[in-house]
């Protein structure tokens, strides 16, 4: 038995490599990996301009005491540029955007003033107010975002304020994905006695999608040696990450590692975790082979602790690992020491803090565990039993939001 640390640990040292890069759309990028430091081109904002709707004035004019009243030689709409000097005793009336004009270092915000034709009569302020400087927000060369960050949309958003049309990003990790098993029907099929509906081809489509890649489906295969053998190697043609789900077990059907020994490489492990012990892990050409656990909670839960890492770092992302919090158990569970266990939890927010507690029946075949759930209660390998109030690792699921 291995632990599931020491099985990250191999499979991340597997991946050697990240996707190629590509130049895309900033409009289409959203989710995507950056592949190269991104750098300011220029100063933002690029010149010095009022952060509010007012009248610019040079610093000389402001009065020490009362007031003092100038005279107003133009208007400065956002967009515009006044030509000339702003001379002493002079204003200019202008908005929020609009880059200071010469002479000018300080805006009196229009409510502050009293305007009465071309005079406005205005209080004591302090030099410089009101006024963004240029450079403030980014210096130009600076990174502002950096290679193996995803994009989220506010990084679509500074790249856009940068005026860039597009960015370098890592080309999508492809995984092909297969399920194994004469058991297993396809949806919309007639299902014969003895048969169950394919999940776990939808369920793992939608992880590889999640995680931002590319999946391919190359449908159900039947414990076939012949069958199964083309479909895996014709998968690992057509992809960088090869899954299949069910067949890793030690049932009398169970090809996938046969047929891995012949085409690839493959070592079987049983990782000291509850629920998704069996786990194959591989190579056939290019392609790295994971054999996932067919029971449909276990076949998800060893996708995101092992797979996803590798996919993450395929793509070139710097951040491999998902964030895990603590919260507060608030009902007893079960735990056996020496493996690492995973149950399915509601997290809420209590008066105290985060709590959390489990979905009910935790069968690695119950499903509809996954769907009642918001995150993942991690229970480390040291620990035995939690009690009420005890304090557990949780992982939400994607967004909490949801
Ligand atoms: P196996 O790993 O092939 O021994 O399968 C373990 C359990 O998972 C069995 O109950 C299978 O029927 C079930 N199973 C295998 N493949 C799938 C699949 N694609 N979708 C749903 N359940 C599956
Ligand atoms: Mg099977």
């Amino acid at each position: 038995m291995i632990s599931v640390g020491e099985g990250q640990a191999h499979i991340l040292a597997q991946v050697t490599r990240v996707t190629s890069p590509e130049l895309i759309p900033v409009g289409r990028a959203l989710g995507r990996v950056l592949a190269d430091d991104l750098r300011a081109p220029f100063d933002v904002p690029p010149a010095d301009n009022s952060a509010v709707d007012g009248y610019a004035l040079a610093g000389a004019d402001i009065p020490g005491l009362g007031s003092a009243t100038l005279e107003v030689i133009a208007d400065l709409p956002a967009g515009s540029v006044l030509g000339g000097v702003v001379k002493p005793g002079q204003a200019v009336r202008i908005m929020t955007g609009a880059p200071m004009p010469a002479g000018t270092d300080t805006v009196v915000p229009q409510e502050l003033v009293e305007r009465s034709g071309d005079r406005v009569k205005i209080p004591t302020i302090a030099k410089g107010a009101n006024v963004r400087l240029r450079g403030e927000d980014v210096r130009a060369g600076t990174v502002v975002i950096r290679s193996g960050a995803v994009l989220r949309p506010q990084e679509l958003g500074l790249a856009a304020s940068l005026g860039l049309p597009q960015v370098l990003v890592r080309q999508k990790v492809r995984v092909a994905i297969l399920s194994t098993g004469d058991e297993v029907a396809e949806p919309g099929q007639p299902r014969g006695p003895g048969q169950i509906y394919d999940s776990n081809r939808f369920a793992l489509g939608g992880l590889v999608e999640e995680a931002g890649g590319s999946a391919t489906d190359f449908g159900i295969v039947p414990d076939e040696r012949g069958r199964l053998r083309a479909g895996l190697l014709e998968a690992s043609r057509a992809a960088e990450i090869v899954l299949t789900s069910g067949g890793v077990s030690v049932g009398a059907y169970d090809l996938v590692k046969d047929v891995l020994g012949e085409i690839g490489g493959i070592t079987f492990w049983q990782v000291a975790m509850q629920p998704g012990r069996p786990l194959a892990v591989g190579r056939i050409g290019d392609a790295l082979f994971f054999g996932l656990p067919g029971n449909p909670v276990a076949s998800i839960l060893t996708f995101l602790l092992f797979v996803r890492p590798a996919l993450w770092k395929l793509a070139g992302r710097c951040q491999v690992f998902p964030v895990r919090f603590p919260a507060v158990a608030t009902e007893p569970l079960r735990k056996k020491s020496g493996r690492r266990e995973f149950k399915r939890g509601i997290l809420t927010l209590g008066p105290g803090g985060w709590e959390v507690r489990t979905t009910g029946p935790q069968g690695s075949g119950i499903l509809a565990s996954m769907v009642a759930a918001n995150c993942l209660i991690i229970i480390e390998e040291e620990r035995g039993d939690v009690k009420p109030g005890d304090t557990v690792l949780v992982e939400p699921f994607g967004s909490l939001y949801g």
